[in-house]
């Protein structure tokens, strides 16, 4: 059998599966953030994410800054999604003998601005020869117990939410996205998010993601998805991945203006968590229902 056949998902589950169960950790596979205890009130959070040329970026055309930029933000994303503050980060990287040094002198311009931005200090990491420009971020941050949003906790009857325009992020917004650190800290010290995940497969995906892991179905109102200028389609908006905006659910409706101003960012209310009876559903224009796709990025 080949990887091919098992799916990205199915090979994390598979190597899931091989696990004992967690001993000390809070939480392991299966979120934005793996969590571990850290004080009385605090969790570390951890996450890693890897970039490779020609599959997640084109060095070439859009230079290295840009690269090195994206390569700590999609880590940053991460520990938004869980509602927490990055402090601390390490880089593997890896690159062809004959790169010019100011590629990397590039690469660690983008991503040393950004981390300046958002205080995250870099501690460490690892140099090695590559076939291709490859990069592996590892980002630690902490969050205070009573804050933490996990993917998993939506409740029949709250309310989902998202941040900013979905779709069209390959036509550059992929590496000027701002992660959503900001935003998702004012969510979870004032307000009540029973689950929050990151857009990185797609809103159709990560939807899932949300009920899967919640053991609930869904329903979102496909004149209720905010369409990003840079895409065509509402099926664009579902699909596309690396929005890196917020998905998150709440028990109250609150007016999207209201949340909006208190957040910084545009937000939408697309739906609602259903009974998972009703599976994952989204109501077209003309107000019929059909079973939401799962059509996000896939890497096998
Ligand atoms: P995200 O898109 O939020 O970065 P992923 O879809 O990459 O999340 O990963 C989902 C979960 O699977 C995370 O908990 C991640 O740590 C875990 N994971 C991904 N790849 C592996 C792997 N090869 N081995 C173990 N855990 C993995
Ligand atoms: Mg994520």
């Amino acid at each position: 059998m080949k990887i091919r056949s098992v799916g990205e998902f199915g090979l994390i589950e598979r190597v899931k599966n091989k696990l004992p169960g967690l001993k000390n950790a809070v939480l392991g596979i299966g979120d934005d953030c793996a969590v571990i205890n850290y004080t009385k009130d605090k969790y570390l959070l951890l996450t890693v994410d890897m970039l490779i040329e020609g599959i997640h970026f084109d060095l070439r055309k859009f230079g290295a800054r840009k690269v090195g930029r994206k390569a700590l933000a999609v880590s940053l994303s991460d520990i938004a999604a869980m509602g927490g503050i990055p402090k601390y980060c390490l880089i593997s990287i890896g690159m062809p003998a004959n790169t010019p040094l100011k590629t990397i002198d590039d690469f660690y311009a983008g991503f040393l601005k950004l981390a300046k931005e958002y205080g995250v200090e870099l501690i460490g990491g690892d140099t090695n020869r590559a076939q291709k420009l490859i990069c592996d971020v590892c980002v630690i941050g902490e969050i205070e117990k009573k804050f933490l949003k996990k993917r998993s906790g939506a409740k029949i009857g709250d309310k989902i939410y998202v941040t900013g325009a979905l779709g069209g992020s390959i036509k550059g917004r992929q590496y000027d996205f701002t992660p959503r650190v900001i935003p998702a800290r004012v969510l979870v010290r004032n307000f009540q998010v029973n689950s929050m995940i990151d857009i990185s497969d797609g809103l159709s995906s990560d939807l899932v993601h949300i009920t899967e892991s919640g053991n609930v179905g869904a329903v979102i109102y496909e004149s209720r998805i905010p369409v990003s200028r840079a895409c065509k389609s509402v099926k664009e908006a579902l699909a596309d991945g690396e929005d890196f905006e917020l998905l998150f659910t709440m028990p109250q409706e609150i007016s999207e203006d209201v949340l909006g101003k208190r957040l910084g960012v545009p937000v939408r209310m697309i739906g609602e968590i259903r009974n998972k009876r009703e599976g994952v559903r989204i109501i077209d224009k003309k107000g019929k229902k059909r079973e939401l796709k799962t059509s996000g990025y896939k890497h096998f």
